[in-house]
Formats: C-alpha cells, sequence, structure tokens
C-alpha cells in the first residue's frame, strides 16, 4: 500500500492529473478562439427613430483599459444613502467601504435582483438577499457578516431606492375584526432607525467577562433554513405509515439533539471574546469548547443576554395603528420578511 503511494510520488501534482487534462496544462498556447459571426439583429440594424443630432457611437477605448460603454452613464445611478444602526463596528474596516458621509449608497435593483428575490429557495437559504445586496449596495463587501440589523436596513432602502417611499400593510383590528390598508413610508422607517452600541459586555462574575455581538445575516439565515428543515423532517415524520410510534420518537429526539447543538453553535457566534484573570480567548473554536463545557447557568444567562441584545436598534418593530372601522388603536408588529415586503 505504502510502496504504491510512493511510485505514485502524489506530492508532484503533475501526477495526480488525469493523463487526458495534462495536455492542456504542458500547452498552455491555447487554439485562438473562434470569433462569432454577428447573429444579433442590432448589429447591423438601421434605427428608424433616433435622437437628434446622433450619429453611431463605437464603445470609447482608453489606452490599456478596459473600453467604457458609451451607455454607462445612463445605468442606474444612487438614489438614497443610508447609515447603518451599528456603524460598521461588529466588522472588519474591509468588510465596508463607506462614502465620505460616512453612509452606503444605495442602487434601485436590476431587472435581475428583482427575479431572484422571487425564488423561495434562494431567499431561504440566504442566496438572493446576498445577491441584491452586493448589487444595491457595492459598499459592502461582505453581506454574511454584518449584524441582521443592518442588512433589515438595507433591504428596506433598497426597497425605497426601486420602488419609492410607500410601505403598504395589511392588518385584521384586534378589536372588530375589520380588515385595514395602512400605508408607511419608507423613509420615515430609516429615519426612526436607531443604532446600536459599538461593544456589548456581559459580566457573569469577577473571573468571567463576555464581548457580545447581535446575530450576523449568516447565523439568522442558518437559524432559519434548520427550523425549517427540522419542521419539514417532523412533519412528514407524524404523517408516515411507515414508521412505528418507538421509531418516531427516536427521530423526534433525535431532531431535539440537533436543534440543541445548532443553538449553542449559534450562542457560540455571537461570542466575540471571552476576558478571565489569564487574558482575553478570541479562538471561535475555544470558545465553541467553553460553551459545550460551561455551568447550564451560565449558558441560560447569556442566552438571555443576547436575546436583548439581538431586540434593540435598528428599525422600528411594531407601529401603532388606528382602525378605519371602529377607531381602536393598538400597536402590530411590523415584520421585514423580503418574501413579502419587495412583491
Ligand atoms: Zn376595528
Amino acid at each position: 500500500m505504502n510502496g504504491r503511494h510512493r511510485d505514485m510520488d502524489l506530492d508532484n501534482p503533475e501526477n495526480i492529473i488525469p493523463p487526458e487534462f495534462r495536455q492542456e496544462r504542458q500547452n498552455p498556447q491555447m487554439p485562438p478562439k473562434k470569433t462569432m459571426e454577428p447573429t444579433s439583429p442590432s448589429a447591423n440594424y438601421q434605427f428608424k427613430e433616433k435622437p437628434k443630432n446622433t450619429s453611431k457611437v463605437e464603445s470609447i477605448q482608453p489606452k490599456e483599459s478596459k473600453p467604457i460603454n458609451p451607455l454607462q452613464k445612463y445605468f442606474r445611478t444612487p438614489n438614497i444613502s443610508v447609515k447603518l444602526p451599528s456603524g460598521g463596528s461588529f466588522n472588519h474596516p474591509n468588510d465596508i467601504e463607506f462614502n465620505t458621509g460616512g453612509e452606503l449608497d444605495i442602487y434601485p435593483m436590476t431587472a435581475g435582483d428583482e427575479l431572484v428575490l422571487k425564488n423561495p429557495d434562494s431567499l431561504l437559504n440566504g442566496h438572493a438577499i446576498e445577491r441584491v445586496i452586493h448589487s444595491c449596495v457595492p459598499g459592502i463587501k461582505n453581506v454574511k457578516t454584518l449584524p441582521n440589523i443592518d442588512i433589515e436596513v438595507l433591504l428596506l432602502a433598497i426597497k425605497y431606492a426601486s420602488y419609492g417611499d410607500n410601505m403598504e400593510l395589511n392588518v385584521k383590528c384586534p378589536s372588530c375584526g375589520g380588515g385595514n390598508e395602512c400605508m408607511l413610508s419608507v423613509t420615515y422607517l430609516l429615519e426612526t432607525a436607531e443604532p446600536i452600541d459599538g461593544e456589548y459586555t456581559y459580566r457573569y462574575n469577577d473571573y468571567l467577562i463576555f464581548y457580545l455581538r447581535p446575530h450576523t445575516f449568516e447565523s439568522q439565515t442558518r437559524i432559519s433554513l434548520a427550523q425549517f428543515e427540522e419542521s419539514k423532517i417532523i412533519k412528514s415524520l407524524l404523517i408516515s405509515e411507515d414508521t412505528n410510534d418507538t421509531e418516531k420518537l427516536l427521530e423526534i429526539q433525535k431532531s431535539f439533539d440537533r436543534v440543541t447543538d445548532f443553538n449553542l453553535k449559534i450562542l457560540s457566534n455571537c461570542i466575540i471574546g471571552i476576558a478571565v484573570p489569564e487574558g482575553i480567548v478570541q479562538e471561535t473554536d475555544l470558545i465553541e469548547q467553553f460553551v459545550l463545557n460551561a455551568d447550564r447557568k451560565i449558558i441560560q444567562n447569556l442566552r438571555e443576554e443576547i436575546i436583548r441584545i439581538n431586540g434593540i436598534g435598528g428599525v422600528k418593530r411594531e407601529i401603532e395603528v388606528e382602525c378605519t372601522h371602529c377607531q381602536h388603536i393598538w400597536n402590530t408588529p411590523l415584520v421585514y420578511d423580503p418574501s413579502n415586503f419587495f412583491a
């Protein structure tokens, strides 16, 4: 066995590449690509209606750089800029590039962005939001590590940039049951978004101080995805006729264990560092080991503290509504779920 491995000489990458692929590496000089015949009618088409005083424009080709598309100045432009509630304090400086005013420029969505938001799978796994933010907020270099409250502000700003200020809200009056159609102002929601502190510390006792952060977009997405997957498993298990009750109980227990492990992992993600008399520990795997082996009281307290932190700041979570039928006034929750608020 060992002899064969030595014969193959796995240290030399050339020997791992199957022979049929080696050719290309040995001859990097590829045959020249065939040039495409102009198949699109636009290449030769004579337009009947033209703006006055225009002649055909070729790409303007500055020396030694990419040609500039003459249509570029008609591309979308940013039409709003926003501050992040976190101010970027939980991110690496390379993750965000603010404009000179310390804000982020927001562009309207492209047709492609709008399409990707209509795909339920892409929405669930976070891909759609990531793509739309990359496209509309070029200042954000890393969407995954942004606090979730920043994501909500960015999505609202993209909604404003793409569809204008009105946001429809349909609510049912808790008093008379009548339906109410309200119109919310996106600008108002953005202006009332509250900043958050740049650091959260939680002192458990004199020996243990925790540095905490709110959920990132990535952890929030993983939470939604895990909840979705587990509830799907449980649902199909409950209606299954091939599984007996003992097996069902066992599977439910397994699902419960997965959720517990997952929640502890997510909790670890919210701990940036732990200060102990020996120093400050910031390594992710060491923090995870601590969370798995700590006294349950510490974890319970941390969990409550993290829930508290995640409820602080950002856009309004509820709004006062007056019923048009019975004049009852109540506070209705605002849910920033991109699967319906871009619709
Ligand atoms: Zn009412």
